[in-house]
Parts: structure tokens; C-alpha cells; sequence
């Protein structure tokens, strides 16, 4: 999201004069877009800041203005702290307050001093934001596309909803028109995002509410849009209409990311998740009915207060039980102000350690079963690139896996079914196939 976040803020600053510059030393404005998901991310602005008021200082003894801003979560939760640490910031910015950016920057240049934008604003930015959204990359042939955004779920260790606020879709109409507009630019994929994309409910064109499933029927009808794909989704909101949108939908890519946290009903429990292991198995189960070649992704949290050995091994057969294509694993990170922080029994970081590392080993050996076994597979591939090799092409399968194939520089922004012949590390070697039409072989996980 904050991908999308920074191509927007280079939107609302195209106006001003402001362009892309080669690095910080060339730029008269850096924009640091922050995380605060877990406290490693936090960490790592203020070690940024630091280097960032060295280059600052340098151009300003060559006569050269810098503006410094700090934008997105840690911006919206550590503001004050930000400019009492860091008094050299000259913007500090929620992820809400974007559309904002000239306004400060024009006070900033006024007033001198710091200008702070950190309150929750009745406005929904996605109004005031001009309308060229373009994809992240010129040329690019995959975007994201913010569709919600805030939460109201509170999970026991998540910092969403205090940074990102409460839960906000927009219009289906606003929707589809950046959408078209992409589509347009030569995208091909896109990815629809919210920290819980699929509680959508957007007004549609009607004036009723839309969920996410109706959102979808309606970009599978924007022509040359070839590929949909949406994250993050909550399993709670996984409703039958999303459901059966996954067996209607050819340009809906079988690859869903599901977090589900822990295998653990007592966790489950703990962290407010709202439902338990047995509800995930089941919806699982009842995804892969509606269309057999989905493969999933998910996220992991070890090391929550109060996880015990046998939580964790729950944790483990979860995994086994459902086989993932990829997932991501993190020990349990204390964030201010969530319940979690406060809570008692925390876990020893060596032992939490030490189930991240049983827990990931496990992971990567399911990840690296799913590659292997689409080796001799043929797959349509979105080609998005160059590979690294001369005349080689890089690319996307269905299921995410970076894909390279030798081929001719005509094939960028094309599907084109391939033969995979080769797993590395991260990533799958191919061939171009000379079937037309692509049938993807692979059966249910
Ligand atoms: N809305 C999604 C959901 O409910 O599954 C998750 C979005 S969250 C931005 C992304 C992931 O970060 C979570 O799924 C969780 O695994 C991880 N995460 C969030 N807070 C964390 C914390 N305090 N410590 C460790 N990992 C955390
Ligand atoms: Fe955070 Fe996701 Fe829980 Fe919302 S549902 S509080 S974004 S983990």
C-alpha cells in the first residue's frame, strides 16, 4: 500500500514542478514513507533520517533547500516524537492527510519550521487526489489499486486501526474509472488493496453498498484487463459471493493470500481474530471446491503473549494439514498502545526465535514443493520485463512465482503460456510454448 501511497503523493506534487530525481543527494524534496507494522520498520526511519540530514546539510552548503518529509504510519503514530527526535523534518504526514502534501508545503516555505499533518480528516483523500493515477512504474504492465483502507478489527497486536484509521471503501465508480485509466496505460494485473480488501463495501453505481465480489464481476469487464488479484483479505469476510466469484472469474488469479496468524484456537482467541482454526480449515476447503487449481499464501505471528509448545504445534499442523504456496512468518512484535503490549506472559525472544526458525523451515520446504512441482508444467506468464540475462524476459505466473524465459522484447505486457523447466532458488526457468491456448494443468494442491 504504500507503493501505491508514494505514486500518489508524486501525483499530487506533479503540479508543483516536482518529478522523480535520481537519488536524495539530486532531490529538493525526500519523502520517507513509513511502516509501523512491527518495530524493526520503526527502527529503521530514524537510522534513514539520520543519513537523510547528512545529504541535507551537505546540498545546504551548496546553497541547495532540502525538504524532508516523513510520511505514512510511523509519520501518524511517532509524529511528535519524530520532530523532537529529528527537529531537521520539515513535513510530517498520516497516511490520510496526502492530498494535504501542497498545502504544507507551501506553509513550510512560508512559515519555516515544521508543519505536522496527523489528525484523521472528515474528507476522504481519494476525492481530492487528482485523477492520473498512473501504475507505479512508467510502462508498467502491473498496478496496485487502494480500494479500502483503515480497520475496525482490532486484533490484540495490530497497530492498523490506531494509524490507518477505521474501515473506508471507495466508490465503486472511482474504482473502476482508475482502474480503466491504468488499463489504458498498458497495465494488464491488478492488484486491488486494503488492509482488509475484502470487508469492501463500496457505494456502487446503484447507490446500494457493493462487497468486493461485486466490485470484481465489474472489472472482469474492462477489456484488456487480463488479471485480478486482491489483498489483504480477512478469512472472517470471506463471504460465499467472494467465494463463488473465484470460480466465475477467469481474469481472478488463483493465488489467495489468507493470513491466518496461528493454528491455535486458544491464539486465535487472544489475538480477537474472531474465528478459529476449524473455520480456516473449513474455508479453505470450501475455496479449493470452488476453483481447484487455488494455491495459497498466508501470514504467520509466533511468539504472542501467552503462546505455549502445544500452541505452536498447532501452528505447525495447520500449515501441514493446508500446504501454502509461500507465506510469510514474523515473531510477535510489542507496538505501543495495542492490547497485546500490555498483556502478561510474554514469550522468551530465544524461544520465539526459535519457532520463527522451525516454523519458516517448514514454510520454505511447502514453497519449494510448490515450485518443483510446476517444473514441466505449462502456464500463461505475464511478461513484465527484462530478466537479467541478455534477450531474456522476466515475468509472473498465476500463482506470483517470477518466471524467466528467453524471448523477444515484443512479448512485454503479453500473457503467453510457457513450459517450466527449471526451479532456482526464487524463481522458475521456462521456455515459450507454442500452444495458444494456455490450459493451466495444475490440479488441486
Ligand atoms: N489485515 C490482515 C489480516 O488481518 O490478516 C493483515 C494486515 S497486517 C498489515 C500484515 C501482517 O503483519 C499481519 O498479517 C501480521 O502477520 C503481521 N503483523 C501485524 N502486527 C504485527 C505485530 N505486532 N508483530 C508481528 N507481526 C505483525
Ligand atoms: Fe490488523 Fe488485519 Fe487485524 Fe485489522 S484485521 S487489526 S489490519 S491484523
Amino acid at each position: 500500500m504504500n507503493v501505491y501511497d508514494s505514486a500518489r503523493m508524486a501525483d499530487v506534487l506533479r503540479p508543483l514542478g516536482y518529478g522523480p530525481a535520481n537519488g536524495a543527494e539530486d532531490a529538493d524534496m525526500v519523502i520517507l514513507n513509513t511502516c509501523h507494522i512491527r518495530d524493526r520498520a520503526t527502527e529503521k526511519v530514524f537510522s534513514e533520517l539520520g543519513k537523510l540530514r547528512v545529504v541535507k546539510d551537505a546540498r545546504a552548503r551548496q546553497g541547495r533547500e532540502t525538504v524532508l518529509a516523513v510520511a505514512g504510519c510511523v509519520a501518524q503514530a511517532e509524529g511528535q516524537e519524530i520532530l523532537a527526535r529529528a527537529p531537521y523534518v520539515d513535513l510530517v504526514l498520516g497516511p490520510q492527510t496526502y492530498h494535504r502534501l501542497p498545502e504544507m508545503v507551501a506553509r513550510a516555505a512560508r512559515a519555516g519550521g515544521s508543519v505536522i499533518e496527523t489528525d484523521f480528516p472528515v474528507e476522504q483523500k481519494f476525492d481530492f487526489l487528482p485523477d492520473e493515477a498512473a501504475p507505479q512504474l512508467p510502462g508498467g504492465v502491473t498496478a496496485f489499486l487502494t480500494v479500502q483502507e483503515g480497520c475496525d478489527k482490532f486484533c490484540s497486536f495490530c497497530v492498523v486501526p490506531y494509524t490507518r484509521g477505521a474501515e473506508a471503501s471507495r466508490a465503486v465508480a472511482a474504482v473502476l474509472a482508475e482502474a480503466r485509466r491504468m488499463v489504458a496505460g498498458g497495465v494488464r494485473e491488478i492488484s486491488l488493496l486494503g488492509q482488509n480488501v475484502n470487508a469492501y463495501h463500496g457505494e456502487g453505481p446503484d447507490g446500494g453498498s457493493w462487497g468486493l465480489d461485486r466490485l470484481l464481476y465489474a472489472l472482469a469487464e474492462i477489456p484488456g484487463l487480463a488479471r485480478l488479484r486482491y489483498t489483504t483479505s480477512h478469512p472472517r469476510d470471506m463471504s460465499d459471493a467472494l467465494i463463488a466469484a473465484h470460480r466465475d472469474l477467469p481474469q481472478l488469479m488463483p493465488f489467495l493470500h489468507l493470513p491466518v496468524q496461528s493454528g491455535s484456537d486458544r491464539m486465535l482467541d487472544a489475538m480477537n481474530r474472531g474465528h478459529d482454526a476449524e473455520d480456516y480449515r473449513r474455508l479453505v476447503g470450501r475455496l479449493r471446491d470452488a476453483r481447484p487449481d487455488l494455491a495459497f499464501s498466508s501470514d504467520f505471528i509466533v511468539g504472542h503473549p501467552g503462546e505455549t509448545d502445544a500452541d505452536f504445534a498447532a501452528t505447525l499442523s495447520l500449515v501441514r494439514e493446508t500446504g501454502f504456496a509461500q507465506a510469510y512468518s514474523f515473531t510477535w512484535s510489542a507496538r505501543p498502545g495495542t492490547p497485546a503490549a500490555s498483556a502478561p506472559n510474554r514469550v522468551a525472544e530465544a524461544v520465539a526465535h526459535a519457532r520463527l526458525l522451525e516454523l519458516q523451515a517448514l514454510i520454505r520446504a511447502q514453497q519449494d514443493r510448490f515450485n518443483a512441482d510446476s517444473v514441466g508444467l505449462t502456464m500463461p506468464v505475464l511478461f513484465t520485463g527484462h530478466g537479467r540475462k541478455p534477450g531474456q524476459l522476466s515475468g509472473r505466473s498465476p500463482y506470483l512465482q517470477a518466471v524467466h524465459a528467453a524471448g523477444p522484447d515484443t512479448l512485454i505486457g503479453t500473457i503467453r503460456p510457457v513450459t517450466i523447466t527449471e526451479m532456482l532458488t526464487n524463481s522458475l526457468t521456462a521456455t515459450l510454448s507454442p500452444d495458444a491456448n494456455p490450459m493451466l494443468e495444475r490440479a488441486c494442491a
